[in-house]
């Protein structure tokens, strides 16, 4: 599949690098530190304090990595983009992801903020180990 998705890119002129999926879910993507998942196995509580969705907090961290490879000008770009997410970007951007999956309805109340459950345990569908978005 790699070799696949390889061809494909390079079809297009572009390039893949491959990055671990090593506990890219589970990090706060800000902190650099491991999240706990009491509300269910897709919104991550940092310890400083805020919510992530895992599949935000693994895009994020995977891009954290691919600048490891990337070339300089790129790499310090990609750094650049990265410093600038905080916690209300990602806030944003999981309560974004969990109205997708339909897990939320809008209008949303600022559940997120107030640390109230978004996803009651055992209400959560498919995906029971959240790891999509692996590359
Ligand atoms: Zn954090």
């Amino acid at each position: 599949m790699v070799e696949k998705v390889r061809d494909k890119a390079e079809e297009r002129g572009l390039k893949v690098l491959l990055v671990s999926a090593y506990r890219n879910s589970k990090t706060c993507p800000i902190h650099g530190v491991e999240m706990s998942f009491p509300l269910g196995p897709k919104l991550g509580l940092c310890p400083r304090g805020h919510w992530v969705h895992r599949d935000v907090a693994s895009v994020l961290n995977m891009l954290k990595k691919a600048t490891e490879k990337l070339e300089g000008k790129y790499a310090e770009a990609v750094k650049r983009a990265l410093s600038a997410v905080d916690e209300k970007m990602l806030e944003e951007w999981s309560r974004q992801v969990l109205e997708a999956e339909g897990s939320i309805r809008t209008p949303r109340p600022a559940v997120l903020a107030r640390a109230s459950p978004m996803t009651p345990a055992g209400r959560g569908d498919g995906d029971p180990d959240g790891d999509r978005g692996r590359l």
